[in-house]
């Protein structure tokens, strides 16, 4: 019993004494560092998640600069007792340009060192540790690091600019302590700057681009912008310029009417108040205001001596320099009794010059002080030559349409006269006619030869006067409300009697008519006295140019849409350059002899006589070929119709 006692005595007491040594030897040291473990752990996890809640992206490069700092700052609050140094590559050389420690001495900011390792660990992507306690005693950056006790460095190389690693942080301890955990700290860093500077650099890219965008769209906006305002100024120029057109060229406009339109509009652009051209007469030798001014009545026009120097306007005209003012009333430069007379402050005079010689000046006057600006005058510098050229077009049309009136006039007179005239001698040619007859058939006696010889010309010069009466009346007529008796007229009809009537003419040169009538002709709406008239010129015409012996084709063909009528003859023919003129009034051809008769109007006749049925005629002929002359008219009875000139009343 006493053994099993000793027995467990023995054994409670290893038990205990192995309990206490496995708790000594193995558990304590275990648990102290799984609490060193634990609290290491918490520390990074609150550095990592620091880093990670504050991510600063810069804007800009110095701005990297300060967040880098900021956080090497917190790297340096959970790793107190470590050195840490930045240093940055300036032309090969290691400058310290930060520090975070309270050092023995104060390092020399900005001071310059030579280290291949420092040089070789930049190149690296890693961390480089040297030992620097061994050695390196030669090395100036390493004995300052010496002074301050540091025996091991870590360096990290940290992305500055992009792709290239040219700023070194480095961390200086006493000994080796905690180095993986060092190594973790500075990874994490390392990673986080990094992130952060490619973030920032496609960031601060794009920020670049966008301003730069920004700059291009608002250079562009504002060109745009420019560009809107000379647009809608000249639009608002181009409208006067076209309104002062429109009413120039328009019916109901008075002599001076150019004048005033064109000041008008220049006053509108400046927004002036009085715009009036001073035009040198130099019978007076005086600068005169031209009919027309804007803004000022014809009571208040003035002129001025061209020797009195004190007038702006004479100074202008003699120096051919533009002049303004912004206070003519009180300007010791301008006559102030004219700038008063027209009640303007601000005052612009520029010369006119037409064809390099100055004719005068515009003066544009505001009832406002200091109106106008130096481009507005520039820019009435530029039209005032233009508006010579303009003064000058308006005087010359009105010049024109004062002579084109009096033509006008002049010409129907004519008609009148004509008209009058031919009328009247109609009566007491056919009663001289008449008694030429009598007298020629022996009924008022017998006469001798001669007697009888010298009738026969009277008669035939009395004829040929009698022709030119009657071709000059239905010209007249033609040309005056003639009214056209329209009816359905078959036009074998009309080419029959026409030929018969001129049988005996045609027998005197021993010419023949040959008539060729397309089978399927239909009936054409017309005035038949008129149109035999037509086609009897045209006989006539061709009998007088064939030659003796010779053939006149008549062709009458149905083309669809109109009746063509054609008089062919095989005489000299017309010259092309004359082809346009022959159916002018009294124009006569060079291809008549002194001998052929004629008085040139009976192709104007014809003319006038087709177009009042709505028709057209032509002629084509080649020299010594004959001419074809040939004449178109519709078969529709409303052609005829629209195509009868105004006045014509028969429908
Ligand atoms: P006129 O025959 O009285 O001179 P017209 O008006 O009939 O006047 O003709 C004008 C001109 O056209 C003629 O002077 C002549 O030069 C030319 N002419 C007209 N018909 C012919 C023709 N068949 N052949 C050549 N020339 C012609």
């Amino acid at each position: 019993m006493n053994e099993i006692i000793t027995y467990l005595g023995v054994l409670a007491v290893v038990s205990f004494i192995v309990y206490w040594f496995v708790k000594f030897k193995f558990v304590l040291p275990l648990e102290t560092k799984l609490t060193f473990t634990k609290k290491t752990f918490s520390a990074f996890t609150s550095f990592s998640k620091d880093l990670l809640e504050h991510i600063y992206i810069p804007d800009t490069l110095d701005h990297y600069t300060d967040i880098v700092n900021y956080y090497l700052i917190k790297l340096h609050n959970v790793l107190p007792e470590s050195n840490m140094l930045v240093f940055e590559k300036v032309d090969e050389q290691w400058k310290l340009i930060n520090y975070f420690k309270n050092f023995k001495h104060e390092p020399k900011i900005m001071a310059g060192y030579a280290w291949d390792i420092f040089d070789k660990a930049a190149q690296e992507k890693d961390l480089t540790r040297v030992n620097i306690s061994g050695g390196y005693d030669d090395v100036p950056i390493v004995s300052l690091l010496k002074t301050f006790d540091i025996k091991l460095i870590t360096i990290c190389p940290f992305m500055w600019k992009a792709s290239n690693h040219k700023r070194l942080l480095i961390i200086g301890h006493e000994e080796d302590k905690r180095p993986e955990e060092i190594n973790h700290y500075l990874k994490l860093l390392l990673l986080h700057i990094n992130a952060i500077y490619k973030v920032s650099e496609k960031n601060i890219v794009l920020k670049k681009e966008n301003s730069q965008l920004r700059n291009e769209i608002s250079a562009v906006l504002n060109e745009l912008d420019m560009a809107g305002s000379k647009l809608i100024q000249r639009a608002k120029e181009r409208k006067a310029l076209y309104e002062v057109v429109t009413q120039i060229t328009g019916d109901n406009k008075d002599i001076n009417f150019g004048c005033s339109a064109i000041l008008n509009i220049v006053a509108k652009i400046v927004e002036a108040d009085v715009a009036a051209c001073l035009i040198l007469d130099e019978d007076k030798n005086s600068l005169e205001v031209y009919p027309g001014a804007f803004g000022i009545q014809e009571k208040d026009y003035y002129g001025i001596p061209i020797t009195n120097t004190e007038s702006s306007s004479v100074r202008v005209f003699n120096e051919k320099k533009p002049f303004i003012s912004s206070s003519a009333q009180t300007d010791a430069e301008v006559l102030t009794k004219y700038a008063k007379l027209w009640n303007i402050h601000s005052l612009m005079v520029v010369p006119i010059s037409l064809h390099g010689k100055i004719i005068g000046v515009l003066r544009i006057g505001s009832s406002k002080e200091n109106f106008f600006t130096d481009d507005q005058l520039e820019f009435l510098s530029i039209i005032a030559d233009e508006l010579a050229l303009i003064i000058e077009m308006v005087t010359l049309y009105d010049n024109l349409s004062k002579t084109a009136k009096e033509l006008a006039q002049s010409n129907s007179m004519k008609d009148e006269f004509l008209a009058a005239v031919s009328h009247e001698l109609k009566t007491p040619l056919t009663t001289i006619k008449g008694f030429i007859s009598v007298i020629l058939s022996g009924e008022a006696g017998s006469l001798t030869a001669q007697q009888t010889k010298f009738l026969n010309i009277t008669d035939l010069a009395v004829g040929r006067l009698n022709s030119l009466i009657s071709d000059l009346l239905d010209l007249s007529r033609l040309t005056g409300k003639v009214e056209m008796e329209f009816e359905e007229v078959t036009i074998e009809d009309l080419v029959r009697h026409s030929t018969s009537n001129l049988i005996f003419k045609a027998k005197e040169r021993n010419v023949k008519f040959r008539c060729k009538l397309d089978k399927n002709l239909k009936s054409v709406t017309a005035d038949p006295k008129w149109l035999m008239r037509v086609i009897e010129n045209l006989l006539v015409n061709a009998i007088k140019f064939s030659k003796k012996g010779s053939e006149i084709k008549i062709e009458v063909h149905n083309k669809g849409e109109a009746l063509v009528v054609g008089v062919i003859d095989s005489g000299p023919g017309i010259a092309k350059d004359e082809q346009r003129l022959i159916f002018d009034k009294f124009y006569r051809g060079k291809n008549n002899s002194d001998k052929t008769p004629g008085t040139g109007l009976g192709l104007a006749i014809s003319k006038s006589i087709v177009e009042k049925h709505g028709g057209k005629i032509w002629v084509e002929s080649e020299m010594d070929e004959g001419a074809k002359f040939f004449f178109a008219l519709p078969f529709s009875k409303k052609r005829v119709k629209c195509n009868l000139v105004a006045g014509d009343k028969n429908e």
